[in-house]
């Protein structure tokens, strides 16, 4: 702590869960927590589900990666079937690599549509490698991206077993036509629907903006290198024409980003309260600080110490009006937090300009804007 605060004591909070509540699901995840290295599933299944293709085809990617699909290597390992050997081709084991990728019959149909410089590598990898390298490859084709096609291919190479295992007799001209096409549409569809249920943006011109007439302006911040790490926490005071009253920064040490935030905030609100202002607007760039404040935080929060602190502030016999702001009408604040990096541990008062943000406070007081994608 930064400096000693009274009335407020030492209060145990459980560290894995994110409200600081103690659940027996999170102390069984803890205790059973295995730290031996193993492959990075969650982006692989991440993969999976964010390729482009029909529901179906992303299912059945996410039944292979679960290794899920009845071959005769599964059914003959359960004792379901008595030979683990390919009846399409009666020259190896019926795997799921070798169902799609490496039976002839698939294996001729790759070898045309993977690049020739890359077929060596497709061909020697093993399942779950196979599965991650090319459904994140970003080579994009005539015929859509190469995830597509990837998985689609994969798909119907399935479609085609089991056609053949239950005795369908289509005949198919050229396959790899059939997928290439098939990949095509996929790809245009998806785009037609996404172009459909475009999120719209516009560019918006945001600054810093004066506060009401007797009204003073707090603008606060937080910065930490590292979610926790070195931390500090900045925060400025200025009138209705932008002129500076006065600023603070504090280098705290390690610590959260949230935490940095509420401690800028804090020493904030201290800092105007002590100044004798009693119209405050607050602008703070962190949504989740304003709902903290707003909204209150349950008492088990590692953080509710502090959103008291901040509380008991508030209460006090002024008017103070906590909003959010977006970043580049913070900027000013963002500097001095930057700028607290540079300092000591502990808390800084000032009333000059620090040389390293004097541009900015230029800027906000001539009302310079940025520029910010907005969704609309
Ligand atoms: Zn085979």
């Amino acid at each position: 702590m930064v400096v000693n605060i009274s009335g407020k004591d030492d209060r145990l909070s459980w560290s894995e869960t994110a409200d600081g509540r103690f659940t027996v699901a999170s102390a069984y995840k803890f205790l059973t927590r295995d730290y031996t290295p193993r492959p990075d599933m969650a982006s692989l299944f991440q993969r999976v589900w964010r390729v482009t293709a029909p529901e179906r085809v992303r299912v059945f990617l996410w039944l292979v990666v679960n290794k899920a699909i009845m071959t005769n290597q599964t059914r003959f390992r359960r004792h379901f079937g008595h030979t683990e050997i390919c009846q399409v081709c009666k020259s190896g084991v019926e795997s799921t690599l070798h169902v799609l990728r490496d039976c002839p019959a698939m294996e001729g149909i790759w070898r045309r549509i993977v690049q020739q410089r890359k077929q060596h590598a497709f061909f020697a990898m093993s399942l779950l490698e196979w599965l991650f390298e090319n459904l994140s490859e970003d080579t994009e084709l005539v015929n859509g991206s190469w995830p597509t096609l990837f998985s689609v291919s994969v798909w119907w190479a399935w479609k085609w077993r089991c056609g053949n295992v239950f005795g369908e007799t289509r005949l198919w001209r050229d396959r790899v036509k059939f997928v290439k096409d098939y990949a095509k549409e996929v790809r245009s569809a998806m785009l037609a629907s996404v172009q459909a249920g475009v999120v719209i943006r516009e560019d918006r011109m945001i600054s810093w903006l004066p506060p009401l007439a007797g009204w003073m302006k707090l603008n606060t911040n937080g910065a930490s290198h590292g979610n926790p790490g070195e931390a500090t926490a900045g925060g400025v005071i200025r009138d209705g024409d932008g002129k500076w009253c006065g600023w603070f920064a504090l280098n705290i040490g390690r610590c959260t980003a949230q935490m940095a935030e509420l401690w800028g905030l804090y020493y904030g609100l201290c800092f105007a309260w002590d100044k004798g202002i009693r119209q405050l607007e607050v602008e703070v760039d962190s949504a989740t600080v304003v709902g903290f404040v707003q909204a209150g935080i349950c008492d088990t929060h590692p953080l509710s110490f502090l959103v008291q602190l901040c509380h008991g502030f508030l209460s006090k016999d002024w008017e103070v009006r906590v909003t959010h702001v977006y970043r580049e009408a913070n900027r000013l604040a963002d500097g001095l937090a930057n700028y607290a990096f540079s300092l000591a541990l502990g808390l800084h008062y000032f009333d000059c300009v620090p040389p390293d943000v004097l541009t900015v406070l230029r800027e906000d007081e001539c009302g310079v804007s940025q520029v910010r994608r907005i969704r609309v």
